[in-house]
């Protein structure tokens, strides 16, 4: 795994459940609101957190921490993403994965080997206007793969758009909102980029 850092406690990243989280290195999307591009872009990572000390970290705070977020940049370009979260749930943690579904493979396998718990994907436009925010094509048929796949999981999951207003309008968020149930599904504000890499910037000073 490409572990670009991790943070030890937060309330507020997995629903009702004390966690961590691991964020992986490497993205095949380029948002232009993106958050994390020190996740995203190659030139910007910094050297890989040893798996061993996250995993012993997890030791850890065992009967502490409940549960373990992984994300990204995106966590299912990780070629051994399904191992290492095999030796997370064999912690007995629960696991949280985001995600911006374009890996609807890797989600079947996790969701069959029960491998994970709960599922947040992002929707980052209409599938019609996706690359508008990606900066990349992406591949209508996977995403609705995804979200197929997620919905149909039994699992937890949130769907969630960052309200990108330089690019989606109120009818964009109506046509992503009337795919998928309101329950599960939350918009965000988009955040400027300064302030969230400021956050980032923190969290490594952290670790
Ligand atoms: S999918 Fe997420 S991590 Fe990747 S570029 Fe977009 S906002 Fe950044």
């Amino acid at each position: 795994m490409k572990l670009g850092g991790l943070v030890k406690f937060t309330l507020i990243d997995f629903p009702g459940t004390p966690a961590a989280i691991v964020f992986t290195q490497g993205c095949n999307f380029r948002c232009r609101y993106c958050h994390n591009p020190e996740l995203v872009y190659p030139h910007l990572f910094t050297e890989p957190m040893p798996q061993e000390e996250v995993m012993a970290f997890l030791k850890r705070r065992q009967g502490t921490l409940e549960g373990v977020v992984i994300s990204g940049g995106e966590p299912t370009l990780q070629p051994d993403l399904v191992s290492f979260m095999a030796s997370i749930k064999a912690l007995g943690y629960k696991i949280k994965l985001d995600t911006n579904g374009t890996h609807p493979d890797v989600l079947q396998e996790l969701i069959t080997k029960k491998l994970v718990d709960f599922i947040a994907m992002d929707l980052k436009a209409p599938l019609a206007k996706y690359a508008a925010i990606t900066g990349v094509e992406a591949n209508s048929t996977v995403i609705r793969q995804s979200m197929d796949l997620i919905i149909k999981s039994g699992l937890g999951y949130q769907f969630r758009t960052t309200y990108d207003k330089e690019v989606l309008d109120d009818s964009d968020i109506a046509t992503i909102s009337g795919a998928v149930d309101a329950a599960h599904y939350k918009v965000q504000e988009c955040l400027p980029v300064a302030k969230e890499k400021a956050a980032l910037k923190v969290m490594h000073e952290e670790l």
